[in-house]
């Protein structure tokens, strides 16, 4: 019998792109710089990497299914209320239960042109449809999204601030969002690179105090330099935490990532260094860009999106650094073809980057 039905993924499955993630080689060269997925330079805490070499001692334990130490150390750190966070396997996981639960077939979910590109991934996955509406200038345009809004609109992802372009919303911008969208929308404030910005922002977590259809998602890694092992958190009103919990794997997250993400939510003093550094560094590689002529916003993250004149000359930048074994990120993909978007590294490597981009630059003339 050759009639037997043949498995049918769920719809919207098949239309998802994967994901391409940041490069890590380049063919035949060893000791090369890696500024292609926002990574800290410096790492981890010393005291998460002890921590998470404590906790191979359990390995044979299942871990907490509450995650409340780590809860209350974030809760803490920040002063929040420790119900109101969920944890999961990176801030994607956190995504992904936000869409999973407030999204399905027939629905819409709205994301920006230059938005992180695990969005339309999650929206296809629960059967959604992703929207993509305009930018204005590599910023997020408040009223083009409110434009979008339809009766089926179900989520708004929001990267504030933004992944690729680094710019950053104002406050009083983001509250005027959260105020006109309807309540039955759920706003999701990305805050993957909050700790880079300026004084400690809060704005995120203020939002969700304020409207109950508000979920702010944070990570482990970025500034925590913890992305090899997976971690991330929300937060938002009960109600919406206790529906996402329903979705949540019990033990999502292992002992040793619980045990490495406390110790690491906990030292703050690496946090703020690893911020001065970052800041101090991004600060000199814009204007090394500038004087280069390189176009380049005000970042408010721990990367810079240079721009070239046209996208041939951003793929031939791409190339040198790539024979000069520094590898950076093509933004095509995210509408951006004439732009490059560069980690921001320790201090050897941010000279290493300016020095092979001025060559190319004096090269091409
Ligand atoms: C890096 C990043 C995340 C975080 O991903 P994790 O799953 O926590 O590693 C989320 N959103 C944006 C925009 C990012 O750039």
């Amino acid at each position: 019998m050759s009639d037997q039905p043949s498995i049918t993924p769920q719809p919207g499955i098949m239309d998802i792109s994967l994901y391409v993630g940041g490069a890590a080689h380049v063919e035949g060269r060893d000791n090369v710089v890696k500024l292609s997925s926002n990574e800290n330079p410096y790492g981890p805490s010393d005291k998460a990497k002890e921590a998470a070499i404590r906790a191979t001692h359990q390995l044979h334990r299942y871990p907490n299914t509450d995650h409340a130490g780590l809860r209350s150390a974030i809760a803490e750190t920040h002063t929040l209320d420790a119900d109101r966070i969920i944890c999961g396997a990176g801030s994607d996981e956190v995504l992904q239960f936000a869409t999973q639960c407030f999204a399905g077939p027939g629905d819409e979910v709205i994301m920006t042109e230059h938005g992180f590109s695990m969005y339309p991934i999650l929206a296809r996955a629960a059967g959604a449809k992703p929207v993509v509406v305009p930018e204005t200038d590599r910023r997020v345009n408040i009223q083009a999204i409110l434009d979008a809004v339809t009766a089926d609109t179900r989520i708004v992802f929001l990267t504030n601030p933004g992944n690729p372009t680094s710019t950053m919303l104002s406050e009083a911008e983001v509250q005027s969002l959260a105020s006109a969208l309807r309540p039955d929308v759920l706003l999701v404030h990305d805050g993957a690179y909050t700790e880079f910005a300026g004084e400690e922002f809060r704005l995120d977590f203020q939002l969700a105090d304020a409207f109950p259809n508000v979920l702010a998602t944070r990570t482990f890694s970025k500034i925590y330099g913890l992305g090899g092992l997976r971690i991330g958190w929300g937060y938002a009103q009960r109600p919406l935490i206790d529906v996402m919990n329903r979705v949540r794997q019990p033990f999502n997250l292992s002992v040793v990532q619980l045990a490495a993400a406390e110790a690491a939510m906990r030292d703050q003093d690496h946090v703020k260094r690893c911020k001065n550094e970052n800041n101090r560094w991004r600060i000199w590689l814009q204007s090394a860009l500038n004087d280069l002529g390189i176009g380049c916003d005000e970042s408010h993250t721990n990367f810079v999106l240079a721009r070239f004149r046209d996208e041939e000359t951003a793929n031939g930048c791409d190339n040198a650094l790539k024979q000069d074994g520094i590898i950076v990120r093509r933004v095509a993909g995210y509408g951006l073809p004439n732009c490059l978007r560069i980690t921001i590294g320790d201090e050897p490597s941010c000279r290493r980057v300016a020095h092979v981009i001025g060559r190319f630059m004096a090269e091409r003339g």
